[in-house]
């Protein structure tokens, strides 16, 4: 008898040649980001160049909140990559439950690049995940002129022992206003000012 095997060669050679991170069914995305531009744009993360000496968080770029972000009881959270450009110095500080725990500095004109391997974890602090926590990243602005520059965080958050986060709540860009809506909303019409902000969406278990 012939016994065919599968033909798995295409995925073999996709994972060697496209960089894809494999969440399992009850992780998604968490990504804060800040860029500074002087291009106007409907993402929440885009702001006006930072000035010598301002500090500012990074925004949660599915909902439009600043950090700190708040990690629910029963759910675990994995840093997975950091990375950062800007045509000024700045110094960027990480915070867990509000205390600092690491910095890092970028250089202008070059790329600050860190993945996967040992960076912060939560259940690594709070093994038992039994109280709430939060993650903040600000930046800091060390030069002389406007930066121009982008800041990026990007996260695993892993349901452990509680139910999956379905809702998010989102801030619009233009008057601040909050609304609870569905996880899957990119596209939010302000019913205060009119305005559209927009936002990204990573689903549990990513996308196939
Ligand atoms: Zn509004």
């Amino acid at each position: 008898m012939v016994v065919t095997l599968p033909d798995y060669s295409l995925q073999i050679l996709r994972a060697y040649t496209i960089k894809k991170y494999q969440l399992g069914t009850d992780e998604k995305f968490k990504i804060f980001m800040l860029t500074g531009d002087t291009e106007s744009s409907d993402f929440p993360w885009v702001i006006p160049p930072m000035e010598p000496g301002e500090t500012r968080y990074l925004i949660d770029v599915e909902t439009g909140l600043e950090m700190p972000f708040t990690i629910p009881v029963g759910y675990d959270f994995e840093v997975i990559k950091i990375w950062g450009s800007s045509s000024e110095p700045y110094i960027g500080r990480e915070y867990v439950d509000g205390n600092l725990d690491s910095n890092l500095h970028v250089v202008p004109f070059d790329v600050y690049f860190e993945q996967e391997i040992g960076l912060t974890k939560i259940s690594d602090f709070d093994p038992t995940l039994s109280t709430e926590h939060t993650y903040a990243i600000s930046i800091t602005h060390l030069g002389d002129e406007p930066a121009l520059g982008t800041a990026l965080i990007e996260a695993v958050l892993r349901k452990v022992h509680t139910e999956k986060i379905t809702t998010k709540v989102v801030r619009c860009k233009y008057c601040g206003h909050q609304e609870e809506v569905p996880l899957e909303t990119t596209r939010y019409k302000c019913p205060k000012c009119g305005m559209t902000t927009l936002f990204m969406y990573y689903p549990w278990g990513g996308r196939k």
